[in-house]
């Protein structure tokens, strides 16, 4: 059964923040396939599209001047600098993916997630940390998606986002792909079991008890 709430509160905002190369991406694929009722938050991004990468899928790909257009506007939640483009979530993107009930899912860097937290105080955060910097560089260059130059980058990004690990609520070392898809599904589905998540149903049970 999906635990979709229609016409109640809106769902949880669980966001996941990691180093480039840390296997969030992988992570989240995988969630999204396995667990019903969550769905992703499509950001809005000036990076170039990657091969395989389809707009409005991964991301909106815009230019420089469209997204400070929206910047200007107050079209974002939140929005950063990230290795060197520009990356934001639009309350629009949010609350679409918020419909229904569905819990909602944002992959954001850390500079985001302390916005998020500064502007939904509700949300649950996740940082995903690979066992080493050794293993991050091999997971960069394995994957075959950026150039030297780019890979260069994120792991000197690295370096300083993962000091960023205790601002969130929890923490998923992702050494073995199973044991830590395993460890992000129950994070989800605790967060859903927060009383602030259940208090409309848990009411309405309560009521029904008559005292
Ligand atoms: P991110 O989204 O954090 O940048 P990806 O999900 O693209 O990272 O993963 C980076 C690379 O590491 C990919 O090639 C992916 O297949 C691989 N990878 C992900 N998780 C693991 C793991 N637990 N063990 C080994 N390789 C992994
Ligand atoms: P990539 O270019 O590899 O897809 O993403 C690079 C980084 O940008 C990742 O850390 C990712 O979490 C972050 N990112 C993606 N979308 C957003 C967003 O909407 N806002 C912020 N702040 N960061 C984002």
């Amino acid at each position: 059964m999906t635990r979709l709430k229609t016409g109640s509160r809106p769902g949880s905002i669980i966001v996941i923040s990691a180093p480039s190369g840390a296997g969030k991406t992988t992570l989240v694929t995988g969630l999204l396939r396995s667990l019903p009722g969550l769905r992703f938050s499509v950001s809005h991004t000036t990076r170039r599209p990657r091969s395989g990468e389809r707009e409005g899928r991964e991301y909106f790909f815009v230019s420089r001047r469209l997204f400070e257009g929206m910047v200007k506007r107050g079209d974002f939640v939140e929005w950063a600098e990230v290795h060197g483009h520009l990356y934001g979530t639009s309350w629009k993107a949010l609350r679409q993916a918020q419909a229904d009930g569905h819990d909602v899912l944002l992959d954001i860097d850390v500079q985001g997630h302390r916005l998020v937290r500064r502007r939904l105080p509700e949300a649950v955060s996740i940082f995903v940390l690979p066992p080493s910097f050794q293993e991050l560089e091999r997971r960069l260059r394995r994957r075959h998606l950026d150039g030297p130059g780019e890979i260069e980058r994120r792991l000197a990004d690295a370096r300083q986002e993962v000091l960023h690990w205790k601002e969130y609520d929890f923490l998923i070392v992702n050494d073995a792909l199973t044991s830590a898809g395993r460890a992000l599904r129950s994070v989800v589905i605790a967060a859903r079991c927060r009383r602030l998540a259940q208090q409309d149903r848990a009411r309405e049970i309560a009521n029904g008890f008559g005292g």
